[in-house]
């Protein structure tokens, strides 16, 4: 008898600052007729594992990561209505959909949120060959999509059309700052372009900047030259878009906003950071935060990948056991565009 028929394999976190662990766990079963068990095709991967493994962002152990989920519908409960074998794609956060800020179309306020199981955060997420959600969080998925593309729309791209679309709102007329070209910079580059913008990139990498450039960036700027956004813009920027959220960066955006700027805050560093009032004063200028992004969203974010109007940004493959390996290739700023685990299943 085959000893892994209920076993599969995962990489799971067990104490705060150590790499993830290999291991082989019980595959998870449906318990509720509300439940989906995917079979894993590919996850994204995503500089916020690495955030939770700094103990940035707090999560009980042990847990399984990887948040950008997509793959095939193994099992499912009776109340979900999906057939084995669909194409998925998981929206990882979990609003109650009851709240005043839900009812109002506004789930990332939800206050229930960080109540409810989050997979990769508070739930066992997509390290791993089958992934335990519950059907409200799927996203059926065209087979045209390819799949590891799919997976990468579930955090960075979702996280990037949020805070284009309903956070900054931006106008056909604004010129756009992207400050940090990672994966959700390079998402948020073509949305603000599809939507019309300016975009102006700004990074310390000439490899992504070139990249952002293949992308449709209008200019690439090197944040040490800084100034040289203003040379491109009529007296600055209308929005920024700040994927590093550090003191540089904050300091920089400060100089480059036009009148009545905005800066979108996208970056969950937790240290604290620094603006001068007399500045937000004198040119009327906003802070604002974004939070990943709705199920709705997303699903309007799949359509136009789709619809070829955003292109792929995963550039490199790992398998499962290399996932120690992407994440320090991430940690160490070696990855242009989005790396991606993909599952070869025996
Ligand atoms: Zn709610
Ligand atoms: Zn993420």
């Amino acid at each position: 008898m085959d000893v892994r028929v209920n076993c599969m394999r995962a990489a799971r976190l067990h104490r705060i600052g150590e790499v993830l662990s290999l291991e082989d766990i019980k595959k998870p079963e449906i318990e509720s007729e509300d439940d989906v068990i995917i079979k894993m095709r590919a996850a994204g991967i995503c500089y916020s594992d690495i955030h939770v493994i700094d103990g940035v962002i707090s999560v009980n152990t042990p847990l399984t990561l990887g948040h950008e989920i997509s793959g095939e519908v193994y099992e499912a409960g009776s109340n979900t209505k999906l057939k084995k074998g669909e194409k998925i794609l998981v929206h990882f956060m979990n609003p109650c959909n009851k709240c005043k800020y839900c009812l109002d179309g506004k789930s990332m306020q939800c206050i229930n949120q960080f109540n409810r199981p989050e997979y990769g955060f508070s739930a066992d997420g997509g390290y791993a060959e089958y992934c335990k959600v519950n059907y409200d969080r799927i996203v059926r998925l065209p087979d045209t999509l390819p799949i590891d593309f799919a997976a990468t729309l579930g955090c960075a791209g979702i996280t990037a059309y949020h805070a284009v679309k309903s956070i900054a709102d931006i106008n056909v007329a604004d010129s756009i700052a992207i400050y940090g070209t990672g994966g959700v910079g390079l998402y948020a580059l073509q949305i603000a372009k599809a939507c019309g913008a300016k975009c102006i990139a700004i990074s310390r990498s000439k490899e992504k900047l070139k990249f952002a450039e293949e992308l449709g960036a209008d200019y690439s700027i090197d944040a040490n030259n800084i100034k040289e956004v203003k040379k491109v813009t009529e007296g600055g920027v209308d929005v920024i878009l700040d994927f590093v959220v550090n003191e540089e960066s904050i300091k920089n955006s400060q100089k480059i906003l036009a009148n009545g700027g905005k800066i979108v805050l996208v970056g969950v560093s937790n240290k604290p950071i620094s603006i001068n009032p007399q500045t937000f004063v004198l040119k009327e200028l906003s802070i604002l935060g974004s939070l990943v992004g709705s199920k709705n969203e997303l699903e309007e974010l799949v359509w136009l990948a789709s619809s070829n109007r955003i292109k792929s940004i995963v550039k490199k493959h790992y398998s499962l056991e290399e996932i120690n390996i992407a994440l320090n290739e991430l940690r160490e700023g070696k990855i242009i565009g989005r790396g991606c685990i993909i599952f070869n299943h025996q």
